[in-house]
């Protein structure tokens, strides 16, 4: 399969199964046993920590570790939405992992931020709020990639005494991301998104934050509940060395990479746009809009043809509702059910980036006729 969907998750590196296939074997002591084995699971978990630590330049005791980062989020907002004088700000382009747990709060408990047109961030909604308590905004958008101006959304958060938390899991490890450049109180981010494996996420905490836990139990200094997945831990770890090593060089190429893919789709498919394009985006993402063909018939054809990639339409069993964040950039409808998200790595092949534009051009020809 030519896979060009690393957004929704990606391959574990061969020397990341292999530091994490000892803790699954020989080493597979409880961190929190008093004895050898426990310890050397211990010490395991505090060396990832200080590596995930590391690749956002916090301190390794401002990490716990989660579920994912869509436990990382929730956290964070069932924290706040606890706190009764508390009214939350959070962009309307959002993970799902976000918007869906304030779909069922009263509409006094948020606001939702607008975005414009290239899907930024508006600063200016965000000055005429009066929300009190957390201001939340991912960092680089999953479909689109689109990157949100942090700089200013955090300072405009401490000035106005709100928390400031950011889902920055499709940005780490793609372009640099330090939660000391800008005040940062919280930052969820999510290991199988930077080569690590699935099931293990981070969340940042500053010291000093105000801090509840949503799992209770004495693990992870008692912020974060149940024996930890100490594999799945150690393999975060070093996926986020990597990360950090790796950063500039992956990003270089994989930009080069996703530049050459829309080049080349914007020039042999007539009636494309990138959705997002004339802003800051993430180097591996392009989300492009096909005038007249339908999003997921386009993923289902190239799926049949061994192609990977995704729209992110919404489905349940009598409607498709095409992608929330297209939507809150103005797109009609129908316009953002034509749009399809190609998201690369820097593992990716100038072969496959080959077939895959062929094979655009072929299948978008054939659904528009
Ligand atoms: N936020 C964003 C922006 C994501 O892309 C994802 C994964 N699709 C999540 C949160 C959830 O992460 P996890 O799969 O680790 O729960």
């Amino acid at each position: 399969m030519i896979y060009f969907d690393f957004n929704s998750t990606t391959p574990v590196l061969p020397e990341v199964l292999e530091e994490i296939i000892p803790f699954f074997t020989d080493s597979f002591g409880n961190a929190s046993s008093a004895h050898k084995m426990g310890k050397a699971a211990q010490k395991a978990i505090e060396n990832a920590r200080e590596q995930v630590a590391s690749l956002i330049g916090a301190e390794p005791n401002e990490i716990i570790f989660t579920s994912g980062a869509t436990e990382s989020n929730q956290t964070i907002l069932r924290m706040f939405e606890c706190d009764k004088e508390s009214s939350l700000l959070i962009s309307s382009v959002e993970h799902p992992s976000i918007l869906k747990i304030i779909e069922k709060w009263s509409k006094n408990r948020f606001h939702l931020i607008p975005v414009n047109t290239s899907g930024i961030v508006s600063i200016e909604k965000i000055q005429e709020s009066s929300a009190k308590g957390l201001c939340s905004v991912i960092w680089g958008n999953n479909e689109t990639g689109v990157i949100s101006p942090i700089d200013e959304i955090s300072e405009w958060a401490k000035e106005h005494n709100l928390f400031f938390h950011t889902d920055a899991v499709q940005a780490v490890g793609k372009i640099p991301v330090n939660v000391k450049d800008f005040p940062i109180d919280y930052l969820s981010l999510s290991s199988h998104k930077i080569y690590g494996p699935k099931g293990i996420g981070a969340l940042y905490i500053r010291e000093g934050a105000p801090f509840k836990p949503l799992i209770i139990g004495s693990q992870e200094n008692s912020l974060r509940g149940g024996t930890e997945n100490v594999p799945l831990i150690v393999g975060f770890g070093k996926a986020a060395e990597l990360a950090q090593k790796d950063l500039t060089v992956r990003s270089k190429r994989v930009k080069e990479l996703r530049d050459k893919l829309e080049h080349g789709v914007l020039r042999e498919i007539e009636d494309t746009s990138v959705n997002g394009g004339d802003v800051e985006r993430l180097p591996n993402t392009t989300n492009i809009h096909f005038s007249g063909v339908d999003g997921d018939t386009l993923v289902s054809l190239l799926s049949q043809k061994n192609i990977a990639i995704s729209t992110s339409s919404a489905c349940n069993s009598s409607a498709i509702t095409p992608s929330h964040v297209l939507l809150a950039m103005g797109k009609s409808y129908e316009e953002a059910g034509e749009a399809v998200r190609f998201s690369l790595s820097h593992l990716t092949s100038e072969s496959d980036l080959e077939k895959v534009i062929e094979t655009l051009k072929e299948s978008v020809h054939l659904l528009r006729n």
